[in-house]
Order: C-alpha cells, then structure tokens, then sequence
C-alpha cells in the first residue's frame, strides 16, 4: 500500500487544529485498518484540548469513532459476538485496548483497569501507525481492542457515541444495581446523563429525577426517561435535597448516580438517599475532585458508595443491544445534533466547548 490520509492534529493546547497528511502502512498481525465514518467530540477531549488532564501533543484527539474496514490482519476474524468480519463491514469498538497479561483482566474480571491500557485519540502522532485517533480518514484498530460489527438499521448518529457515553452509562448503571421499581436521580444531564436516564429506565427504574441548571438539557432529559427534573440553579442545597426526597416516597431515592463531573454536588446526592441506597460516581474524573462526607451518615445511613471508570467490553455489546432494543421509543439520532468537515475542527470544538451543540460530530 502506498497511499496517505488525513489526520487533524493539535499540536499544543489551545492551538488550532491543523490538517496534516501521514502514511497509510498495510495492517500487521492483529491489526485492523478502518476508514472512518464518524467521530463524535467528547467531554474528555475538550479537556484534553484545553490542557486540563495530560495528553500527548502532538496528537489526534477522538475517541468516539466508528468506520468501515479496509484491511483485516492475521489472527482477526470475528468480533466480540463471534459474528465474522470482513473488508466493508462497519464496526464500532472498545475506546481502549490492553494485550498481553494482565492480572486485573484475568484475576478480577476488569479489562479497563489492566496495566499498560492505553485508549484511542491518547498518542503522538509521530508514532507508527501514526493514525489512532478519530478525527483523521482512517484508524488502526490494535490488539488488545474488542470490536462489534454494527447493524445495517442503526444510523451513524446513533452508532457512534456507543463505545464511550452509551457503554460507560451501562457500565454506571450495571454498578448502581437498579431493580425493578426503584427511583433513580441523575446528577448532571449531559450526555452520559441523558442516557443514564433512558438505561436506568430500561433496567426498570420505577422513576427516574433528573438534576441540572440548564433548561434545555432538562427538557431533553424529558425526551429520554426522566419523569421528573429539578432546575438546581433555581434552589438552596436544603429545597433541592427536600424536593428530591419528597418526590421519592416513603424515604428518598434508592440510587443516585453523579454524571455532571462537579464534585461538590457529592454531599446532596447522599443526603437524599434512603437508607441503603447506592451513590455511584461516573463523572468526577478530573484531578482534585474533593468533597466532604461525614462517615457517621454513611454508616448510620448503610449508604454503598462506588467509582466507576471506562467499561467492560460486555458493556459495548450490551451497549448495542439497549440503543437497538429502544431506538424507536427514543430519539438516539437527535444527540448528535451537528457535523462538520475534518478542517473545521477549530469550529467544532469551540461550539462543543461552549455547549452551542449536544454532540458535534466530525465527518470525514
Ligand atoms: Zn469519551
């Protein structure tokens, strides 16, 4: 093969975005080549963007990605269903991939957390294979990753938010244990609280509490499973936890699950739990992200308190399977609400950043 692609790089935080040409090599054993069809921008690599978590510059951020493949290495002739691949299929995978052994994959069932993980639109770009990004014409898949062939049905807006928002809401949710009938409050309705609201739903949640300050996310929100939202720019911590309670009887929610990334709504979400509920923590990521909670509610209260951190591949599958199962009673498609050109990234990203779009998606 002697052919080249285009891969948009930043070469430093905050710098623009630049549209550079590198080498197309054929795949090696256990490698797969794909030409992408879309990239979506995530929360992460704005702030990878910004410069406020460590990244490798220069580099090609995107890690929502989905394509269709071009060149099948050795050794790869199915994915995580067992359901065979092949050149033309169009296929989504794992944000992260991990070879070799490892003593938390094997031993305690979690892949995401194996030693020497690494994740798509996280390495220089200078490196061989050079393309290992989503906003460029193509992506080496590399071993180590779980890839799933997508159906003919589902479209690219609904596809390609699936290997990180969609997985790692039913990574939080699986986590959070919701049963039949129970009240779930969501904290944050961004994208991964949009879709915590439908999923928990679809788990059974009897009735679900969406939380945020934005008008518009709640009303979305509205669009996607939750019953009943609360406006937590409108209310003191005390009116916000009362409300929350009294609109969960007899005594609070069984499960509140942080998505927002602000640490200091930690203390509320605890203090409208019932007693035994579950708090899980799915957003608050970034460095520093210090809150204070007495442990004598925590033991008088019974309260679980969970981190939750990438996914399982078995959540990219059961990731699928939800947005299949309910494409039709909600409206996936709408979240990835714009699309740009692979040089107008600079736009993008900045209406991204400054919440002007849901989900912007990048089309080469
Ligand atoms: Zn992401």
């Amino acid at each position: 093969m002697n052919r080249t692609g285009r891969a948009v790089v930043y070469p430093a935080p905050n710098a623009p975005f630049e549209v550079r040409e590198y080498p197309v090599r054929d795949v090696r054993a256990g490698e797969v080549l794909v030409r992408i069809s879309m990239s979506t921008i995530c929360r992460s690599d704005i702030h990878s963007y910004q410069g406020r978590r460590p990244n490798p510059c220069p580099g090609i951020l995107g890690h929502e990605i989905i394509g269709v493949i071009e060149q099948l290495g050795d050794g790869i002739r199915e994915d995580l269903r067992g359901d065979s691949l092949a050149p033309g299929d169009r296929i989504t995978w794992t944000e992260y991939f991990a070879d070799g052994p490892s003593y938390y994959r094997d031993v305690h069932d979690m892949p995401q957390k194996a030693p020497g993980l690494r994740k798509y639109g996280h390495d220089h770009v200078d490196d061989d294979p050079h393309f290992l990004g989503g906003f460029a014409d193509y992506c080496y898949i590399l071993p180590g990753t779980g890839i799933l062939k997508l159906p003919d049905a589902l479209t690219d807006e609904e596809a390609t938010p699936l290997n990180c928002g969609v997985a790692t809401m039913i990574s939080v949710t699986e986590a959070a244990e919701i049963a039949v009938g129970e009240t779930v409050v969501v904290q944050g309705l961004g994208l991964l609280g949009i879709y915590g609201c439908a999923i928990a739903k679809s788990r059974g949640a009897g009735r679900v509490i969406g939380l945020d300050a934005v008008p518009a996310r709640r009303r979305t929100a509205e669009r996607f499973g939750a019953d009943l939202t609360f406006d937590v720019g409108a209310a003191s911590e005390d009116d916000l936890v009362s409300a929350v309670r009294a609109a969960s009887l007899p005594d609070g929610p069984d499960v509140v699950l942080e998505v927002c990334g602000v640490p200091s709504v930690v203390p509320a979400g605890v203090r409208m739990l019932r007693v035994g509920g579950r708090y899980v923590l799915g957003g608050v990521i970034n460095p520093g992200s210090t809150f204070e909670l007495d442990g004598h509610d925590m033991i008088r209260k019974w309260i679980t308190l969970k981190g939750i951190h990438n996914y399982h591949p078995r959540h990219l599958v059961q990731a699928l399977d939800f947005v299949m199962a309910n494409r039709s009673r909600y409206p996936f498609a709408e979240i990835v609400d714009s699309r740009f050109g692979l040089d107008e990234l600079d736009e993008a990203f900045e209406k991204a950043a400054n919440h002007r779009v849901l989900r912007a998606a990048i089309v080469p």
